[in-house]
């Protein structure tokens, strides 16, 4: 059966179905033929996406992108999906425990936390101590901070900012693009008990990473 986009298309077209959510939409031109890959997100959309889907791919319009965009948005926003747990409990230490000290300061739910199966082995050029990831709620802590040279306060910041990203999800402006860390975000940030503390420690740390992986630690 022929997919509702398929019949709207003037031109002719061809879809392939996937679920990789860093690239839901990208299109191809060969022979003629439109080759569209889409994220499964698309497959009930509304006609007024379908037609953006089709504006962009031909004319790479503006506005359509903002009305994929923010389908795509919506759509991750709404629907978590089910995270590969992670150990919160790390050598040095227990993630839960810091999480849950936490949550007076930032009431959220429905958000697991655990130490990170990925180091990031790369040049030590910048670093991500954590992620939060909308679509599954889950909280990953990059492992190097799981050192008894690392402070906890520093430790209670970067889990506190994910936790942040719980609390204030990312704003989306007329053109679809994405503020993740608005000013609301920000002033909560530094309501953090030790924030200027932490940026200190921040500010110094890549030395101290650097010289803890030279001495074969990490
Ligand atoms: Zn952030």
């Amino acid at each position: 059966m022929k997919h509702r986009l398929e019949l709207l298309a003037t031109f002719p077209i061809e879809i392939i179905w996937h679920e990789n959510k860093t690239i839901y939409f990208s299109v191809k031109k060969e022979n003629g033929i439109y080759s569209l890959r889409l994220h499964r997100l698309f497959h009930d959309a509304p006609s007024p996406v379908l037609e953006a889907l089709l504006r962009y791919a031909v004319r790479r319009d503006k506005k359509a992108k903002a009305i994929i965009r923010q389908m795509a948005h919506l759509h991750f926003s709404r629907n978590v999906a089910e995270a590969k747990p992670l150990p919160p409990v790390g050598s040095v230490y227990d993630l839960k425990e810091v999480f849950d000290r936490l949550l007076p300061l930032v009431p959220i739910e429905g958000v697991s936390i655990g130490w990170s199966d990925r180091r990031g082995r790369g040049r030590l050029r910048s670093i991500t101590f954590g992620t939060f990831d909308h679509h599954t709620r889950q909280i990953r802590i990059n492992p190097i901070l799981d050192d008894e040279q690392v402070p906890l306060y520093f430790l209670e910041y970067i889990v506190y900012h994910e936790m942040l990203h719980a609390l204030c999800p990312s704003k989306m402006d007329g053109s679809g693009r994405c503020t993740v860390h608005s000013k609301e975000f920000r002033e909560k940030e530094r309501q953090f008990p030790r924030f200027v503390e932490a940026k200190v420690w921040e500010k110094g740390c890549f030395t101290f990473f650097k010289k803890r992986r030279q001495s074969g630690r990490s």
